[in-house]
C-alpha cells in the first residue's frame, strides 16, 4: 500500500450500541479527514456472539462446528454493515466487506481456524476510490468456500493479518480500556497502564489470559514486525500502549504484569502403564483434534503405573474428554477425570531473564494468602501456577501488591542477576 494506510480495529464494547457506532464512525472520519487511508475491522456488538452461541447450545449439547461458524459470523456482518451505514450518513464513503469478500482464506478447522492467505486486491481497489473499508472481523472462508471463524477474540487477529497483508504503517486496536495494564483493571483497580510492551512479553501476556489481545494477533505482529497500538475507543487524549520489537531503550522491569486465566481445566489419566510411547499416544490424539494442552505433569511411577495430568482451555474440555476416555481404555488406564474448578495465574517480565528470586516471591505471596499451588510451570520470562478458581482475584491482587506493580518500576540492579526465574 501507499505507506499511508492505517488499520483500526474496534471491539464489541466499542460498537455495543447505535450511539457508540456513531461515535466510532466520527473517529474514523477524523482519521480519514486527516488524509489517511483507513481500513476498519469490527467485532460483533457486545454480547452478540455469546447470545448466538447460547442459542446454538439451547438446541444441541454439541452444536455442529461448521454451522456454528456460519451462525457466529453473522454478528460481525451486522456491526460492519451498521458502521458503514453510519459513515455514509456522515458523508464519509465506506464499504463493508465480509471475510469472504475480503479474501481472507483459512484452513478448515471450524471455530478455531488459522489464516492461510489474504487476497486483498478487492480491498486495495476500494481504498483507491477513497472509501473506508469496513471489514467484518473474526471470519474467513476455507478452501471449500465455507465460512470459518478464528476463535473467540479473533477480530484482533483479522486486523493484524490485514495490516500485514496491506502493508499498513500500524494496527490500532481500539477497546474499552486505555491500553495494556499490569493486570486486568477490572480486578486490580490500581493496575498501571504500560506505555510500551515488547512482542515477547505481549505474547506471554496474551497466551496467559490478558484478554485485551488475541494471542494469534501478537504472533502475526511479531513475525512481520507490525507495530500494534492498543488504545481507548472513547478517550482520544491517551496514547495507549505500543507493542513493538524489543529494543535497548525499553524499560525491562523484572515483572511487568500479573495475568490470570479462568478458562482452564485439568484432565487426569490415572494408573497408566509407565512405558515408552504412552504419552506420545495420548497427546497425539489431542493434537490430531487440534486441541492444545498447556501444563503437563507426570507423577513418580508406583508399581509400573503413573498418573498423567494436563491442563487445557475449558472451551475444549467437552471435545477432549471423549477422546481421552477412548485413549484411556486403549492404554488400560484406571480412570480419566476432569476438574474445571481451577485457574492459572502468571507473573510475566522480560527482566526475569537476568534476575533471580521471582518464583520464590510468588510462592511466598500465595502462601501468605493461604492459597494452595497445584501445578507450576516456568519459561524464561514467566512463572505460572494453577490454583483453585475461587481464589483467582485474591491471588492476582496479592501478586500485584507483592511486586509493587502500581508503582513505576525501579531500574534493574546489575548486581542481582541469576539464571532463571526459579533460581
Ligand atoms: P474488545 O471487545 O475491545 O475486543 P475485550 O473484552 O476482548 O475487548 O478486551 C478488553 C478487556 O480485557 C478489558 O475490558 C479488560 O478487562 C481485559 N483485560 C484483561 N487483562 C488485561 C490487561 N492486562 N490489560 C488491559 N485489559 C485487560
Ligand atoms: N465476536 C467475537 C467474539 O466475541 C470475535 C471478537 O470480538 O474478536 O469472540
Ligand atoms: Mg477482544
Amino acid at each position: 500500500m501507499s505507506g499511508n494506510l492505517i488499520v483500526q480495529k474496534y471491539g464489541g464494547t466499542s460498537v455495543g450500541t447505535l450511539d457508540k457506532i456513531r461515535k466510532v464512525a466520527r473517529r474514523i472520519k477524523k482519521s480519514r479527514d486527516a488524509g489517511k487511508d483507513v481500513l476498519v475491522v469490527v467485532s460483533a456488538m457486545a454480547g452478540e456472539t455469546d447470545k448466538l452461541l447460547a442459542m446454538a447450545h439451547e438446541l444441541s449439547d454439541h452444536p455442529n462446528r461448521r454451522e456454528t461458524d456460519l451462525l457466529l459470523s453473522s454478528g460481525e456482518r451486522i456491526s460492519s454493515a451498521l458502521l458503514s451505514i453510519a459513515l455514509h450518513s456522515m458523508g464519509c464513503p465506506a464499504m463493508a466487506l465480509t471475510g469472504r469478500q475480503m479474501g481472507l482464506l483459512t484452513d478448515g478447522s471450524h471455530t478455531r481456524a488459522r489464516i492461510r492467505e489474504i487476497k486483498a486486491s478487492r480491498a486495495l481497489d476500494i481504498l483507491k476510490t477513497n472509501h473506508v473499508v469496513v471489514c467484518a472481523g473474526f471470519q474467513g472462508v476455507n478452501e471449500m468456500g465455507d465460512v470459518t471463524t478464528l476463535g473467540r477474540g479473533g477480530s484482533d487477529t483479522s486486523a493484524v493479518a490485514l495490516a500485514v497483508a496491506l502493508d499498513a504503517d500500524v494496527c490500532e486496536i481500539y477497546t474499552d480500556v486505555k491500553g495494556v495494564y499490569t493486570a486486568d483493571p477490572r480486578i486490580v483497580p490500581n493496575a498501571r497502564k504500560l506505555n510500551m510492551v515488547s512482542f515477547d512479553e505481549m505474547l506471554e501476556m496474551a497466551s496467559l489470559g490478558a484478554q485485551v489481545l488475541h494471542i494469534r494477533c501478537v504472533e502475526f505482529a511479531n513475525n512481520f514486525n507490525m507495530p500494534i497500538v492498543v488504545r481507548s475507543s472513547f478517550d482520544e487524549t491517551d496514547e495507549g500502549t505500543r507493542i513493538i520489537e524489543e529494543n535497548p531503550d525499553m524499560e525491562q522491569p523484572v515483572v511487568s504484569g500479573v495475568m490470570h486465566d479462568t478458562d482452564q481445566s485439568k484432565i487426569t489419566i490415572m494408573g497408566v502403564p509407565d512405558q515408552p510411547g504412552i504419552a506420545a499416544n495420548i497427546f497425539n490424539a489431542l493434537a490430531d483434534a487440534s486441541i492444545s494442552v498447556d501444563m503437563i505433569i507426570q507423577n513418580v511411577s508406583a508399581e509400573g503405573h503413573t498418573d498423567i495430568s494436563f491442563t487445557l482451555a475449558t472451551t475444549n474440555l467437552q471435545e477432549a474428554m471423549p477422546i481421552m476416555q477412548k485413549k484411556g481404555k486403549a492404554v488400560q488406564a484406571k480412570d480419566v477425570t476432569s476438574d474445571s474448578n481451577i485457574s492459572k495465574i502468571s507473573v510475566v517480565g522480560a527482566g526475569m531473564r537476568s534476575h533471580s528470586g521471582v518464583a520464590a516471591r510468588i510462592f511466598s505471596a500465595l502462601s501468605n494468602e493461604g492459597i494452595n499451588i497445584m501445578m507450576i510451570s516456568t519459561s524464561e520470562i514467566r512463572v505460572s501456577c494453577i490454583i483453585e478458581k475461587s481464589k483467582t482475584e485474591q491471588a492476582v491482587r496479592a501478586l500485584h501488591g507483592a511486586f509493587k506493580l502500581d508503582e513505576e518500576p525501579e531500574p534493574i540492579s546489575q548486581s542481582t542477576t541469576g539464571a532463571s526465574p526459579t533460581a
